[in-house]
């Protein structure tokens, strides 16, 4: 095969590598994300069976505060009617005290269920807008992890056919030259730099004008001093994106 051709098939295969690990990057992520809004899902969710479950809530709380102020207004009557056997004003005094004490306490829960009355009402004006706007939420997001299952299914035929045209083109080159790029990837991660000016695009480091001069010749596979990386000299720019 001409050198010129192995170039070229060099600089493809680099390419195919570079697209396998991208779309493999892309897909390793749509996990990631779907679990995210599966997160969402589970939070908006829960906000609105938590609203849902305060309106009952505070039905509940609300009676038994009317328990409440029943059982004081009782104690209230009791001690009420223990004023007529005391025996001493400290013992008067001491019932008084109690019955104001809980005279106060009925006004304070009394003040409690006010606000609760009120949070009630706020609850029941706003549950069913919360509730459909969490319908749609759940809508949205769940269109969303579609869509993430669509892409993966793309991506998975993407890297099907990069894997297959990597494999393809890789194995057009002679045997040397395969196990020169994998011994360069393994350690540099990018084996083929394409070089478009005087530095290598691998480590930026200035090539040699007689280097260069042997680099367009295009007769043989070049190695970067510095990087160890294969250089190939491409001077149409669109024959690298082909
Ligand atoms: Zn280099």
């Amino acid at each position: 095969m001409p050198m010129d051709e192995i170039l070229d098939i060099l600089v493809k295969i680099q390419q195919y590598d570079e697209e396998i690990s991208n779309i493999q990057r892309e897909i390793d992520e749509i996990p990631k994300k779907i679990a995210a809004i599966e997160r969402q899902i589970e939070n908006a969710q829960s906000d609105l069976t938590e609203k849902q479950e305060r309106a009952g809530q505070v039905k509940k709380t609300y009676k038994m505060k009317e328990g409440d102020i029943a059982e004081n207004e009782n104690k209230i009557i009791k001690l009420n009617s223990q004023t007529f056997a005391v025996k001493t004003n400290e013992e008067y005094r001491a019932i008084v005290h109690e019955i104001e004490f809980l005279k106060t306490e009925n006004k304070k829960i009394e003040d409690e269920m006010m606000a609760l009355l009120e949070e009630e009402e706020k609850i029941r004006a706003t549950l069913s807008t919360v509730e459909a706007e969490t319908r749609q939420l759940l809508a949205d997001l769940r269109a969303e992890i579609e869509q993430y299952h669509t892409r993966s299914e793309e991506l998975t035929q993407q890297l099907a056919k990069a894997e297959n045209d990597y494999r393809t083109n890789y194995g057009k080159l002679p045997d040397i030259m395969q196990s020169q790029y994998r011994k360069i990837k393994k350690v540099r991660g990018k084996a083929v730099c394409v070089v478009t000016d005087e530095t290598c695009p691998g480590c930026s480091s200035i090539l040699t004008p007689q280097f260069l001069n042997e680099l367009k010749k295009r007769k043989d596979v070049l190695l970067c001093d510095n990087c160890g990386r294969m250089l190939v000299y491409v001077a149409d720019d669109s024959a690298r994106t082909a």
